[in-house]
């Protein structure tokens, strides 16, 4: 299972998922959704916005996990 690059939890596939579709595709390591929206300054509530609004689009890289 891999874990968030920051504060070692461990990532859901949509964690995965999303920072992928944010940062990079080709990143190897990680963060999670708490790290994810410091880094960009937001909340995590609009990150998850983001993950139903990317899989609703058919994005491959997000699943029906929470
Ligand atoms: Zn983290």
């Amino acid at each position: 299972m891999a874990k968030c690059q920051k504060c070692e939890k461990e990532l859901s596939g949509n964690e995965i998922g999303l920072h992928k579709r944010l940062i990079s595709r080709a990143a190897d390591s990680y963060m999670c959704i708490t790290c994810l929206s410091k880094f960009f300054g937001c909340t995590e509530e609009l990150l998850k916005e983001k993950i139903v609004h990317y899989r609703n689009q058919g994005c491959t890289l997000f699943t029906d996990e929470d």
